[in-house]
């Protein structure tokens, strides 16, 4: 093989910088471009769920977050407006989760795949993939300010995000699509401590959630229903209120709090795309999305990259063909993702819990090892089919009875 690289990366942030990270740590040649400059903001709140947090350790990233000040969330609490919830998100492998500010975790993210060998190149934008019979076999781009050039590798990995050019361009199938179920607004509050808590406030049709981050600020991100969305654009500022004025207490938490910030705030679609083909993979939310109300992606992100670079260091290596590999790559995300997936989409329909699942909240407040297990579904350690399984919610059915 004569190409420069064996693998270049589209993106950098929570999919991109990991892949090229851990390939890199494997001994290939990986080229990991971004048109962005890092530190660099980008349109997402950034709960990171214990599971992720396990991630940067086993990295080696987690002791300089820590270093950034950033403070550990170690209560998930879920207010249903009848009945709130309170629990643990971890387990052994992490016990907190963190909210990092995207600035602070998407430049460690570059700086580690960096110091893993990794070419990073910044303010690089992908223009075209370059092809040959077929198959991908690089990306044509350009610096910003003008040069040009093409670079060619074996595999071309899309971690360019939502709006993926990879994607764009190579057309994968696409499956269990979702339209945008909600939208929602967030900005950065001073003098509103959280005490380790994100709390999360879901009211028919709306709802909001707040965690602290980095800098002693605290994000707060409302939002409503689909059918809202576009009414209540009109008065973003008014309409974040008045969801957050549903909680009087924590409405009044924030009447001595500052915002600090301007909102920022968008709707997603849900779907899975074919992670593989000739020549290219996809990671992160190239290849799978799904509303942000479970704060999923970056967990999913980390996941999508250390099973897509394992199965492409069996592809590159010839332990296993790249399609054996990728194919497996595909299973093991659709199947571990799938529950969480629909859970999710349920979520963020903004109804209220149906009677049953209204049944076993009820149930469940009070009973401390059920709610842990219901912060920990939402923190992405236990599987939603796991926690909602018949034989789960009858034990905590007839404890409360
Ligand atoms: C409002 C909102 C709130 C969210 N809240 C959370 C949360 O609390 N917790 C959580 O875990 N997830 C959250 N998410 C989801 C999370 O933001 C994403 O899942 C995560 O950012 C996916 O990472 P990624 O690396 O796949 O893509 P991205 O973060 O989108 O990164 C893609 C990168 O590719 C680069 N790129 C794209 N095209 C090109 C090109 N042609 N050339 C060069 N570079 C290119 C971009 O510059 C970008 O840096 C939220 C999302 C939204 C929209």
């Amino acid at each position: 093989m004569d190409d420069k690289y064996d693998v270049i990366v589209v993106g950098a942030r929570c999919a991109g910088s990991p892949t090229a990270m851990l390939l890199a740590r494997n001994g290939y040649r990986v080229l990991v471009v971004d048109r962005a400059k890092f530190p660099s903001d980008t349109l997402s709140t950034h709960i990171v769920h214990p599971p992720a947090v396990a991630a940067l350790q086993r990295w080696g990233i987690l002791d300089k977050l820590v270093a950034t000040g950033c403070p550990p969330i170690d209560t998930y609490v879920f207010d249903f407006e009848t009945v709130t919830i309170s629990g643990a998100p971890g387990d052994v492998t992490a016990t907190v989760a963190y909210c990092p500010r995207r600035t602070v975790l998407d430049a460690l993210l570059v700086d580690a795949a960096r110091q893993a060998g990794a070419e990073v190149r910044e303010e690089f934008t992908v223009d075209e993939l370059v092809f040959q019979d077929g198959r991908v076999v690089g990306i044509s781009g350009h610096q910003r300010g003008g040069r040009t050039s093409t670079e060619r590798a074996a595999v071309v990995v899309g971690a360019d995000g939502r709006f993926s050019l990879v994607a764009r361009t190579v057309g994968p199938v696409q499956y269990h699509e979702k339209p945008p179920l909600l939208c929602a607004y967030y900005s950065y509050w001073s003098n509103l401590p959280m005490h380790g808590r994100f709390e999360q406030y879901a009211r028919p049709a709306r709802g909001f959630a707040a965690a602290p981050t980095n800098d002693g600020l605290t994000l707060v991100i409302a939002g409503w229903d689909i059918a809202h969305c576009e009414a209540n654009k009109h008065d973003i500022e008014g309409n974040y209120l008045a969801t957050i004025a549903t909680a009087p207490e924590f409405a009044e938490r924030v009447r001595g709090a500052t915002r600090e910030a301007r909102f920022a705030g968008t709707s997603v679609p849900g779907y899975f795309r074919r992670p593989f083909g000739p020549g290219w993979a996809l990671v992160g939310d190239a290849g799978y999305n799904k509303d942000f109300i479970t704060a999923q992606g970056i967990l999913d992100a980390f996941r999508d990259a250390q099973w897509c670079a394992l199965a492409l260091h069996d592809a590159l290596s010839g332990t296993r063909s790249f399609d054996d590999a990728m194919r497996d790559y595909q299973t093991k995300r659709d199947e571990h993702v799938l529950p969480m997936y629909e859970f999710t989409s349920q979520l963020a329909t903004l109804e209220p819990p149906p009677p049953e699942m209204q049944e076993l909240l009820t149930a469940m407040a009070g009973n401390q090892p059920a709610m842990d297990g219901f912060a920990r579904v939402n923190a992405g350690v236990t599987s939603p089919a796991e926690f909602f399984a018949e034989a789960n919610v009858g034990r905590i059915l007839a404890t409360a009875s």
